[in-house]
């Protein structure tokens, strides 16, 4: 049973109209209530130069801290929505999949949705974030303010007016995956995907949700390799990629793989086998070598 937080005394008007600062206060939230915590989606990848506004709030929280998140939130007058499978809004503002919590309010905000997603479901195989500031050289989380992200003016020069760049220093800090780390994630999610079409036997409900996420993932990819290849983009390139994903991204960018053209699926299925094998290989020699599987 999880103790009933206190009322925190700072309070934020919900829908709002800049999303930075809605992120500050649930960060700052999550950081006192001892919950690790990270945004992702749209709203992190646009600080990378993704060319998208970000008209949510999308947050990846550690599976046993999800009630005391929903909870503090709740506390903080953030409106639950009651139709977190089949809410509209949710589906026209975003690609994601169906969120663990899901709130909504009505009202003339830019920002009018944040989402909760439990971490096992998106990024498993990835530790925990620290509490507040990760160190610089954390190998797997950064703050949005970290100096290595362009400013949204870096990137109105070279790429686009609409991404977010790095946020302010003035702000409470809040944790992002680092760009390699978050390409590699959505590249697990992809195979994780493929798995389960292969095995098949799903319901045919269930197989159409399979079959839009593994689309999204697909999609993102696309995006996320059109960053690394423009040399304008200094948010993210095929260097900040570990291997193998790195050899994965850079063949499906040389291919000219794009999600939903009919040939290109079969290189692309021929490329998350080849991945899967090293990824098999490469788990193999670490168990042998004693340092585990990551
Ligand atoms: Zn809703």
């Amino acid at each position: 049973m999880l103790p009933t937080p206190t009322p925190h005394p700072y309070s934020i008007p919900f829908p709002a109209h800049n999303l930075s600062i809605t992120e500050s206060f649930v960060a700052r939230l999550f950081d006192e209530a001892g919950i690790p915590a990270f945004i992702w989606a749209e709203p992190a990848i646009s600080i990378l130069g993704y060319p998208a506004e970000s008209i949510f709030s999308g947050w990846i929280i550690p599976d046993p801290h999800l009630p005391h998140a929903t909870t503090l939130l709740l506390q903080s007058h953030f409106p639950l929505c009651g139709d977190i499978r089949g809410c509209k809004t949710h589906k026209a503002t975003s690609w994601c999949p169906v969120p663990d919590a899901h709130f909504h309010a009505a009202g003339a905000g830019r920002v009018n949705i944040l989402n909760l997603y439990a971490k096992s479901r998106l990024f498993g195989s990835f530790p925990d974030p620290p509490l507040g500031r990760p160190h610089p050289r954390d190998e797997y989380y950064m703050v949005t303010s970290d100096s290595r992200i362009p400013t949204a003016e870096e990137f109105f020069r070279g790429w686009t007016v609409s991404s977010r760049g790095r946020q302010s220093e003035r702000l409470y800090p809040v944790k992002m995956l680092r760009g390699g780390r978050y390409v590699e994630g959505v590249v697990r999610l992809r195979l994780r995907l493929r798995g389960r079409r292969v095995q098949g036997g799903e319901g045919e409900e269930e197989e159409g949700l399979v079959m839009g996420e593994f689309e999204r993932w697909g999609r993102e990819l696309d995006w996320l390799g059109r960053m690394c290849v423009d040399e304008r983009n200094g948010g993210l390139g095929f260097e900040d990629i570990e291997e193998p994903f790195r050899g994965f991204v850079r063949g499906r960018v040389e291919l000219g793989v794009e999600e939903g053209e009919g040939v290109v699926g079969e290189r692309d299925e021929l490329g998350l086998e080849v991945l899967r094998e090293r990824l098999m290989w490469r788990d193999r020699v670490l168990e042998a070598l004693g340092r585990g599987v990551s």
